[in-house]
């Protein structure tokens, strides 16, 4: 289907809009033909009161009353043009809002919806761009669409039925105006598709690298790169510049030659309507009636290659928007993968688990033989066997690029496995039921631009400010936020720049304790910390980590000294797995990893 009746549809609950806007444009149109018509008759009473006069005839009766009621017919037919035209205006601003709001709430929700591989290759800005590019096409075009085609559909069935009623080759001449100019827009237009695409490629390239500069710009300061940065966005748009010369000379030589056509046309037009008046054949009204027709009739036809124009571009528009909408999560995830199951046994009111009871602690997560890698890359894991039980702290040990966090990212859900199972004992059947059941803690603190309230809460938005306030003391952010003016109203700036990082991950540790899930995933949660800092974000996390089922990737050994067990990777597989005191034995990559970091702070105490 084509996109934009695909748009039309899409956008159904607009329906009313575009009848409105269709009707307004009727009448408007209407009473645009109707002005000739009454200049056309005005003409043929005055020429003939005027020739009586000149032949020292009186004028006949009811002349000027004729007049008068033309004229008021003339005002009212332009009063009614405008009257309508401003009302069909205003409804076409307010369905044009509507339509953006409802193509970019579709658009966010649907982006909302898909996996994080998609996100693994777009660039946000790349996103933004094409998103505001396809929406403002569409609308602009929506908006005028119902408008243009109306008065084109009626003007040129009306301008066809008066000339072939009036003299038929004048009919005719117009019938073949029509298809040539619209035969010659239509050869203009694969080539200006072809170079619109490629500007918008640029545009697009231009935005994502534009955002990403904006987002770290800590980084391109530091390493001078802002001219070079300036350079490389200027070189895009430069691009879009040729592009642009090269669409455009094209597209006016190609309206040269339309219009060209369109003028010779025109001028037989204009010489059959002198000759058929000269010869008594028409009134003079009726060639003023005509030579007003023409000019509407011309028109239609040239505002037909704006229109072209236009739809041209909110028909890329649309296919990208498209694109978008149409994206199949599960292609998108690569196919084929089996996401985390969610493991409920009872009725629901037993505690959930996804192995034997032995005495101990049930077992609440297992990973069954899994295999994972990004995209078409090789296996990052290539077999991962393991059961957690409730309440257990479980560290995950290797070198870096060893697959740690790829393994907690499959574990909320984030990808799915090439094969192989991971079962979570919880709650519900769906990833969003997973992800509300691990409270997350990375590197990164993540925070968003407003309050550090609002940034606890952003797992649980309907806490009150007592909840918020105690996880906040828990987590050792009370004691800077006393001291801001504002306190829990501070507003910490995108992604909490105003904030040290000690202190956002301290936020970020009250906002997973207030989620109060029950499993946790730590992803190198103070390693990014000095010490001091390090000490107080542990001390919440010690606190986060009671009674959860946690998983813990820290680089700095010391940190998961007190864990339950650690596992080693190494190759994509589980390589050791025991207690701390076990593994510093064994001799495998822990007691390595131990040993090396053991001389590094013996180094560091013999240097202080
Ligand atoms: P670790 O946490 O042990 O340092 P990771 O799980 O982050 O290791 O990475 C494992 C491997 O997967 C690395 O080789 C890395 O390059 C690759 N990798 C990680 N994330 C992605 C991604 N989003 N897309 C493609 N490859 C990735």
């Amino acid at each position: 289907m084509s996109p934009l009746l695909r748009i039309l549809r899409f956008t159904r609950s607009l329906a009313p809009y575009y009848a409105g806007i269709t009707i307004a444009a009727v009448v408007v149109t209407g009473a645009g033909l109707a002005v000739p018509f009454i200049t056309g008759r005005a003409t043929d009473v005055v020429v003939s009161a005027v020739g009586a006069v000149a032949r020292g005839e009186s004028v006949a009766e009811g002349t000027v009353r004729t007049v008068v009621l033309l004229a008021v017919a003339l005002l009212a037919a332009s009063l009614v043009e405008t009257l309508m035209g401003n009302i069909g205006g205003y409804w076409g601003d307010v369905m044009s809002a509507k339509m953006r709001t409802i193509l970019s709430s579709r658009y966010f929700e649907k982006l909302l919806a898909l996996p994080q591989r998609y996100y693994d290759h777009e660039l946000t800005g790349t996103i933004v761009a094409r998103l505001n590019r396809s929406i403002t096409e569409i609308t602009n075009f929506m908006k005028t669409f119902s408008n243009m085609f109306v008065t084109m559909f009626m003007t040129t069935v009306a301008v066809l039925a008066i000339s072939a009623w009036y003299y038929w080759p004048l009919a005719v001449l117009l019938a073949i105006a029509y298809p040539v100019y619209l035969w010659l827009t239509a050869l203009t237009s694969r080539k200006w598709q072809r170079l619109e695409n490629e500007k918008n490629e640029h545009v697009d390239v231009a935005s994502g690298r534009f955002a990403e500069v904006v987002g770290q710009m800590r980084v391109v300061k530091s390493f001078v790169r802002e001219r070079s940065e300036l350079r490389h966005f200027e070189q895009h748009f430069d691009e879009t510049v040729t592009l642009t010369g090269a669409q455009s000379r094209h597209w006016h030589t190609m309206d040269a030659l339309r219009r060209g056509v369109l003028n010779v046309i025109f001028f037989a037009l204009y010489v059959i309507i002198f000759l058929r008046t000269v010869t008594g054949h028409f009134s003079v009204g009726d060639m003023v009636m005509l030579i007003q027709l023409m000019a509407l009739a011309r028109q239609p036809v040239t505002s037909l290659s704006w229109v072209v124009d236009t739809a041209q571009r909110a028909t890329a528009g649309s296919k990208s928007y498209f694109e978008v909408m149409e994206l199949d999560p599960d292609e998108v995830e690569g196919g084929g993968g089996r996401p985390v199951e969610l493991v409920r046994s009872g009725d629901g009111a037993a505690p959930d688990v996804v192995g034997h009871q032995d005495g101990a602690a049930p077992e609440v997560v297992r990973f069954t033989d899994v295999r994972f890698g990004y995209d078409d890359d090789p296996d990052v894991l290539s077999g991962v066997t393991l059961s957690v039980r409730r309440g257990e702290r479980i560290a995950f040990v290797g070198e870096s690029g060893g697959g740690k966090s790829t393994l907690v990212n499959l574990l909320m859900g984030l990808y799915a496995t090439r094969s192989g199972t991971i079962e979570v004992a919880g709650a519900g059947d769906s990833p969003e039921a997973l992800r509300r059941s691990i409270g997350a803690v990375f590197q990164d603190p993540s925070l968003f631009s407003g309050t550090i309230a609002e940034n606890i809460a952003y797992g649980r938005p309907d806490a009150t400010r007592e909840e918020i306030e105690a996880v906040a003391e828990r987590a050792a952010v009370a004691s800077f936020v006393e001291r801001l003016p504002n306190g829990y109203d501070t507003l910490i700036g995108e992604r909490g720049i105003k904030l040290s990082g000690g202190q956002k991950q301290r936020i970020a540790v009250a906002r997973a304790m207030l989620k109060d899930a029950p499993y946790l995933v730590l992803d190198e949660a103070t390693s990014a910390l000095d010490t001091k800092s390090e000490r107080l974000v542990q001390a919440g996390l010690e606190d986060l980590m009671s009674d959860r089922t946690s998983f813990i990737i820290a680089h700095r050994l010391s940190t998961i000294a007190e864990v339950d067990r650690i596992v080693t990777l190494r190759d994509g597989r589980i390589d050791e797995i025991g207690t701390p005191a076990e593994l510093a034995q064994s001799g495998g990559i822990y007691a390595e990893l131990l040993a090396l970091q053991h001389s590094a702070s013996k180094a560091d105490r013999k240097r202080l």
